[in-house]
């Protein structure tokens, strides 16, 4: 099979294969925070988070949501349907943690009445600006497409919170992107990760995320690991 590096960015490489609507997501060891100004790495990274978020996407198919996953291929690959990615970060809380910690002056750890859904623009230029259906209409999304954003965002909350609590953790928050298929048709795409959510442990609000990492907490691949452990159960 002829691979070829599509885009390599801060988590993953991204490569074509030998069918053009396939791509494999070679998940690397490397962790960035802070519109990458922090940088790091740790041995494992890769591997925990190609196999939890290939856990969690079939999880997710098998629960209605449409998603770009076709399988896991090794430790670190996973191979994907080939999308047309919208310039968006659809990020969704639970609990206040990060950035609307600054945003609203809530406390960490305020429970939400209902979950708080945000759109963010994906531009790194930029550092991904929180915006509204405006700003992204000027910058060519459809009402359609965001309403889609906004609706899926809230029913895989509705299927992982749940996921996680069972398995004694308390899904903070998280970002999702979204892509289109050849035929216009939308689905969740990207990873869903210890990188792109925030966990805490049920019982202590331990954070296993990568929260560790931004904020030097240490102890950051055995938080990612028991992640695994969470998920797959192994
Ligand atoms: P970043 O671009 O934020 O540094 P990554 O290192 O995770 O992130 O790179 C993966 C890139 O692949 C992201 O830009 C993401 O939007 C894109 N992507 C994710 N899933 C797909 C897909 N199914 N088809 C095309 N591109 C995708
Ligand atoms: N997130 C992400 N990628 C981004 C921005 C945020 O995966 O580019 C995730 C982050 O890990 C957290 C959630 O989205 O689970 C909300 O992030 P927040 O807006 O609080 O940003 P932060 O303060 O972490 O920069």
């Amino acid at each position: 099979m002829t691979e070829n590096l599509l885009y390599e960015g801060k988590a993953k490489k991204v490569f074509t294969t030998d069918e053009p609507d396939v791509l494999l997501h070679a998940y690397k060891d490397d962790a960035t925070a802070f519109n990458a100004k922090k940088r790091g790495s740790w041995e494992g990274k890769g591997k925990t988070n190609a196999t939890i978020s290939a856990a969690l996407f079939s999880y997710l198919e098998q629960h209605g949501v449409p998603t770009h996953f076709i399988e896991q291929v090794d430790e670190t690959t996973v191979k994907t349907k080939r999308l047309e990615m919208l310039p968006v970060e659809v990020i969704v809380r639970n609990l206040a943690a990060g950035s609307i910690t600054r945003l609203l002056g809530f406390e960490e750890g305020r429970r939400f009445k209902a979950p708080i859904v945000e759109l963010c623009y994906k531009n790194d230029d930029l550092g991904d600006p929180l915006v509204n259906w405006h700003h992204l209409r000027e910058l060519g999304v459809s009402d359609e497409d965001l309403e889609f954003c906004e609706e899926l965002g809230l029913k895989v909350n509705s299927i992982l919170a749940p996921f996680f609590r069972e398995r004694g953790i308390t899904l903070v928050d998280f970002k999702i992107e979204v892509g289109k298929d050849r035929d216009g048709q939308a689905m969740l795409a990207d990873e869903i990760s210890p990188d792109t959510c925030r966990f805490w442990d049920a019982g202590t609000n331990e954070k296993l995320d990568k929260d560790r990492f931004r904020n030097d907490l240490g102890g950051v691949a055995e938080a990612y690991a028991e992640m695994l452990r969470r998920v797959t159960g192994c």
